[in-house]
């Protein structure tokens, strides 16, 4: 192995090593050498022992991170990474050349810090760390080996990259943007807005959700809050539904959901848009539906501001539940990072009590397949979904 620096570990603080927890804060290191942000380090214990290779970046408290715990060079950690990670969505899913699929996601991964989501043959990178800014060019080059992409586009733009003395960055890596990019899933087409969506352009994590929905829809009234681009509104229309009503507060949003109805040729079915603030048309609105999805943006983003958070899902789901008819299904998401399924649970069970409904849980969701957890670092799994029957 090459020449590198070496990070020793505090005596008894070698937990993170027997637990493989790939995170080292910086009260866990007896001796950091002078390096530069992201350089890659052997990590060893106090008795010298060498345990393996991470990154590190000294201006961070989560000073480093662990990618490999035997002796590898770092470029063979992002080689035999990304080959596991494309051979276990290719076991997930047999890799249908026009799929939206979670290709790595971080930890889950064994590689943090970074984010690799693939839409057809367009690649969308998203790193947040930089140590995995350091490995970008032979990620890139490795990716365009196994996968063969027209485009690889990098869009980094977690408010995290800051605590990481990074900027903002949004790029073409390689190759060449298609006109437009579609992605096709259980039957339906959707456009991927790469550059100016939400994340890396849609909500890949939602999936099982959408073919749930899909289900549940035939001959129903759909309302589908928090539309974005329609992935539920289209699986509601495919799936049969006598109307679908989407709410978005976004412009740009339903525009591209009625070119996703043009593109699915659904446009016969019975539509309508709300180009509205959702917990108005809550408010506002009778709510005659049979079936009504709740999937809001994270509420919130830190671990401070969980009470406002409680009370915007507590608002829409309470006003669901006072108004909706009897025997309405009622799908309901959060993905906030920092607000649990528990805490998910106890709001809605405040809403339903204030609402004076009887309102029973059917079944319970969490990320889509692609999304894993590692079993060593549970950090990553944010999206928790509850299926209910409002009686
Ligand atoms: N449910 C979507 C993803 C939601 S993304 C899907 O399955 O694809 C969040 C969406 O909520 C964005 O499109 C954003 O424009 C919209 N939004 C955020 N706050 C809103 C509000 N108060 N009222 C209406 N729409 C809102």
């Amino acid at each position: 192995m090459g020449a590198y620096k070496t990070v020793t570990i505090r005596k008894g603080r070698e937990a993170f090593y027997k637990n493989r927890h790939p995170w080292i804060f910086s009260g866990a290191i007896e001796i950091l050498p002078k390096i530069e942000p992201g350089e890659i380090c052997r990590v060893v214990l106090s008795d010298g022992a060498c345990v393996g290779y991470g990154y590190f970046n000294p201006k961070c408290d989560l000073v480093g991170r662990m990618l490999t715990w035997q002796e590898e060079s770092p470029e063979a950690v992002v080689k035999r990474k990304l080959l596991s990670a494309i051979t276990c969505r290719s076991n997930l899913f047999g890799m249908h050349p026009k799929a939206a699929v979670r290709l790595i996601n971080a930890e889950a991964d064994g590689l943090p810090g970074l984010i690799v989501d693939m839409y057809g043959r367009s690649i969308v990178v998203q790193i947040s760390t930089y140590g995995m800014e350091r490995l970008k060019t032979v990620l890139v080059q490795e990716l365009c080996e196994k996968i063969q992409p027209e485009w690889i586009y990098e869009k980094s733009t977690s408010p995290s990259r800051m605590h990481e003395g990074l900027v903002p960055v949004e790029q073409t890596l390689y190759g060449t943007e298609p006109a437009n990019v579609i992605i096709e899933e259980g039957g339906i087409k959707h456009y991927i807005p790469i550059r100016t969506g939400q994340k890396s352009g849609f909500f890949i994590d939602q999936r099982d959700m959408r073919e749930l929905v899909g289900k549940l829809s035939y001959n129903k009234r759909v309302l589908n809050c928090f539309s974005y681009t329609g992935g539920f509104s289209l699986a509601a229309m495919k799936g049969g539904a006598r109307h679908v009503t989407s709410v978005d507060y976004s412009n740009e949003a339903i525009a591209l959901l009625q070119k996703n109805i043009e593109l699915n040729g659904l446009h016969s079915v019975s539509h309508d848009e709300k180009i509205v603030d959702a917990f108005e048309f809550l408010r506002e609105n009778s709510l005659e539906y049979d079936l009504i999805i709740l999937d809001p943006p994270a509420f919130t983003k830190s671990k401070k501001d969980t009470k406002q958070a409680e009370r915007g899902y507590r608002e829409i789901n309470f006003q669901v539940f006072k108004k909706a008819a009897p025997n309405t299904l009622l799908i309901t998401s959060s993905c906030s990072y920092f607000f649990t399924e528990d805490n998910l649970r106890t709001v809605l069970f405040q809403a339903a009590r204030t609402a004076a409904r009887e309102v029973t849980i059917l079944s319970k969701h969490r990320n889509a397949l692609d999304h894993g957890e590692s079993l060593f670092a549970p950090v990553g799994g944010y999206l928790k979904s509850f299926v209910l029957y409002i009686r």
